[in-house]
């Protein structure tokens, strides 16, 4: 089932998430519809807040279309290590059209859960690492622009109210995505 989503600035997005404690049937099915969504919107990862649920749990698949699925999901992650400073162009599916330069890091180790409730660490580099920090920071109610420097950023909230946030309301009018704005 696809889902609802969360547009920027929603106040579910600056929300710090919940930890998630049952790892139940009803979990799974966020997860799947979560999966969903994300593909419908070309997304290459989804946080559970983007969909209007705070909690501490996203999905990530960074491969491409004719690669095999790297889809996976992380329950109340930690990020053990970041390393590799890196300049990243971002995107995000709460703040659909815009892309910014912003800095990460290109190497992370994760630990996290699975939809069993295991835990699992992961080493992730380029992309995925990318992705993963992406992610991760919308649990803590951050989007990426959210690491521009600040007159940077607030000439870039500027621009999305006033060009892109009205345009999305229209675009996403006739597609099967719905979006919530406020
Ligand atoms: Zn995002």
């Amino acid at each position: 089932m696809l889902l609802d989503l969360y547009i920027y600035p929603h106040p579910i997005l600056s929300k710090v998430a919940e930890p998630v404690t049952e790892f139940n049937k009803e979990l799974k099915t966020l997860v799947e519809d979560m999966a969903e969504t994300m593909y419908e919107g070309l997304g290459v990862g989804l946080a559970a807040p983007q969909v209007g649920i705070s909690k501490r749990l996203f999905i990530v698949d960074t491969s491409t279309q004719e690669e095999p699925s790297t889809l996976k999901v992380y329950i109340n992650p930690k990020i053990i290590l970041k390393d590799d400073p890196v300049v990243w162009n971002e995107g995000c599916l709460s703040l659909p059209g815009l892309y910014r330069d912003v800095n990460t890091f290109a190497h992370v180790i994760i630990e996290a859960q699975d939809a069993d409730g295991n835990t699992f660490r992961e080493e992730a580099r380029e992309l995925r690492a990318v992705a993963l920090l992406h992610e991760y920071s919308h649990l803590d109610g951050s989007v990426f622009i959210d690491r521009l420097a600040p007159i940077k950023r607030s000439l870039v909230k500027k621009h999305w109210a006033k060009n892109v946030y009205k345009s999305t309301e229209k675009t996403y009018k006739d597609t099967k995505l719905h979006c919530v704005f406020e």
